[in-house]
């Protein structure tokens, strides 16, 4: 099977084409590298440096590979600068894959794997979060996502591709080889934040808020492993493949940790005192978000392997502390 993977060069994508091509499977990249990288492109993969949005583009790479699937990735997914820049995330993520779906439908490819986020459902009713639960983004990345969601459902309506949505979580940790990681500019994720104190980037820690009502006044997130995560795009593909029909899952590990305890268990893998300082809440975090994954669990036989959170940091510091400036010398 050849796997067309949008993204290919990114955190999450990289770890996906990793994991197809140790499945055996055959893989096309296509990255703009704006936020990916070229080193997290694995060697086996065929590459094409380009845009979703450039239509011609998209067409000459459909035209050329013979594509069974395709997975999404391609996308900006910075929440702050979704807030100050909404236009640029209308125009990558929306627009981007409207181009796409329209090279897919006239090419008749008619499978897709998609990558969502929890931020699709705001602030929760209730958690666990379920799929069905109400859909109310509080930032512009969110609400490109779930605009991307509905796309998908009036393109299957009218043209039958089928598409899986996954909503991820927190996503976290690195593959185990610690040859590919996490590596964003700017960096905004808690646990990278945190290793840059140990890593003698960093003076400290800011803990965003510790007067939200959990149990010790910070927020609860539900951190998921990045090679579980391609794990469930790989059973996602599958799933289709079999003729199934189109469906949206949440993939995070159910349990929820707050700030302190993410902090905490940090200081215990590295063995590093991580001073942390409180600051100001930051606009738009929700107190806690936890998901319900027994829907992808049940139907797509969804396991995740890597759910301690102490494993978890320990394959995120075995990249940070081997590459402590990313992919860059
Ligand atoms: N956070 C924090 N300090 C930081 C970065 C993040 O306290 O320097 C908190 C943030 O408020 C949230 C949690 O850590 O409650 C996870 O944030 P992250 O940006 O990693 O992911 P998000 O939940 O926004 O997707």
């Amino acid at each position: 099977m050849t796997v067309l993977v949008l993204g290919g060069a990114g955190y999450i994508g990289s770890h996906t084409v990793y994991a197809l091509i140790e499945k055996g499977e055959d893989v096309v990249i296509i990255d703009n590298l704006e936020t990916g990288h070229i080193e997290a492109v694995h060697p086996k993969a065929r590459f094409y440096k380009g845009d979703i949005r450039d239509r011609a583009f998209v067409d000459s790479v459909l035209d050329k590979e013979k594509i069974d699937a395709v997975i999404h990735f391609a996308a900006n997914s910075l929440v702050g600068e979704s807030m100050t820049n909404p236009l640029k995330y209308y125009d990558n993520n929306v627009n981007g894959t409207k181009v796409l779906l329209q090279s897919m439908v006239a090419h008749g490819l008619n499978k897709i794997v998609f990558s969502s986020t929890a931020a699709t459902y705001g602030e929760p009713e209730r958690v666990p979060i379920l799929e069905t639960d109400r859909t109310e983004p509080t930032n512009a990345y969110g609400e490109t996502k779930l605009s991307m969601e509905k796309m998908f459902k009036w393109t299957d309506r009218a043209h039958g591709l089928k598409y899986v949505s996954l909503r991820y979580f927190n996503a976290c940790g690195a593959h185990v080889s610690g040859q590919i990681g996490e590596a964003h500019k700017p960096e905004t994720h808690l646990i990278p934040l945190i290793l840059q104190v140990p890593l003698g980037q960093r003076e400290a820690i800011s803990i965003f808020g510790n007067d939200y009502p959990t149990k010790d006044g910070t927020c609860i997130r539900d951190y998921i492993h990045v090679t579980d995560l391609a794990q469930a795009h790989i059973l996602a593909v599958d799933y289709l493949m079999k003729g199934n029909d189109s469906n949206i899952f949440n993939l995070g590990n159910g349990v929820g940790f707050t700030v302190n305890e993410v902090i905490e268990t940090a200081r215990k893998v590295t063995g590093h005192p991580i001073p942390a300082v409180m600051a100001e809440r930051r606009a738009g975090d929700p107190a806690q978000l936890i998901a319900s994954s027994e829907k992808a669990k049940t139907i797509l036989g969804w396991k995740p392997e890597h759910a301690d959170l102490e494993e978890i940091i320990a394959t995120a510091w075995k990249w940070h502390s081997t590459h402590p400036n990313g992919y860059a010398k």
